[in-house]
């Protein structure tokens, strides 16, 4: 009896393996698809950088039949799909993976660093460094996307809200110095760090629409002493995090979100 059920299983399990190898996408969408490095990496490219919206429809299939690296990916490969087979296998999943983007787009409005109006301002500058090495505070990886304003003194550069939202944390931090943290309608939190004051006295609860003024960029933080600066260049520290199933903070990369954003920049006069 025994024999006979081994032998069984043995039958159901070579049944199984031939199954998923002849279907290669069922790996595509597990449950963990969203919380996985190769999601969080958002690695959009130029074309969702130079959209004019971003589609979570699309993205998300376009994503699923790219292996998760849109930056060879061109317009057309962007748009929502007409069939959706990954909707059609795992509707659960897609439609969980779909919704994390949604989570991240719904609010983006605005570049957080507005142009100046004077000419002879120095541009900021900054590059796809998430998850690069940082050791203060222990080895760790580099949980978000870093807006150099070195070439002025600190204090110079206005920061604004991406998104809508309600302030959530706020005050000084070892690691990110003066920050604040503000959670959008949609669900995404956005954290802005290091910087050299605020704008207003902020207090949790309050409500920030986008585009208002938070602060000014800095190069607070890296210390237990509330004000200490120049452990570094000045700087903003821009994080985006997502609450899923199972973690309360999850950071994604900010990189291609904020070139999207450019072209949706504010005007001040600085
Ligand atoms: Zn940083």
């Amino acid at each position: 009896m025994r024999i006979l059920l081994l032998i069984l299983l043995a039958l159901v399990n070579v049944c199984l393996r031939g199954y998923l190898t002849e279907n290669p996408d069922f790996y595509q969408l597990d449950a963990y698809t969203w919380e996985n490095e190769e999601f969080r990496a958002m690695r959009l490219g130029e074309a969702a950088a130079e959209a004019e919206n971003l589609d979570a429809d699309g993205i998300a299939a376009a994503m699923l039949r790219m292996e998760y690296d849109l930056k060879e990916a061109s317009e057309e490969d962007l748009e929502p799909p007409v069939v959706n087979l990954a909707l059609k296998r795992r509707p659960e999943e897609y439609r969980k993976l779909r919704n994390a983007y949604e989570t991240v787009f719904a609010d983006l409005e605005y570049f957080p660093v507005p142009d100046s109006t004077r000419a002879e301002t120095p541009e900021v500058t900054y590059e796809n460094d998430w998850m690069n090495r940082r050791t203060y505070g222990g080895e760790r990886g580099h949980e978000g996307c870093d807006i150099m304003g070195n070439a002025l003194p600190r204090g110079s550069y206005p920061v604004v809200s991406i998104t809508d939202g309600v302030v959530e944390k706020v005050g000084w931090l070892e690691k990110g110095g003066w920050r604040i943290g503000i959670r959008a309608p949609s669900g995404l939190y956005l954290y802005y760090a290091h910087l050299y004051d605020y704008a207003a006295e902020w207090q949790e609860g309050d409500t920030v629409r986008a585009g208002q003024l938070l602060g000014f960029m800095g190069d607070s933080g890296y210390s237990r002493v509330p004000g200490t600066v120049g452990n570094f260049d000045v700087h903003l520290h821009v994080g985006m995090y997502l609450r899923t199933d199972h973690y309360e903070e999850l950071s994604i990369n900010p990189y291609w979100l904020l070139r999207y954003l450019e072209k949706y920049r504010l005007k001040y006069n600085y």
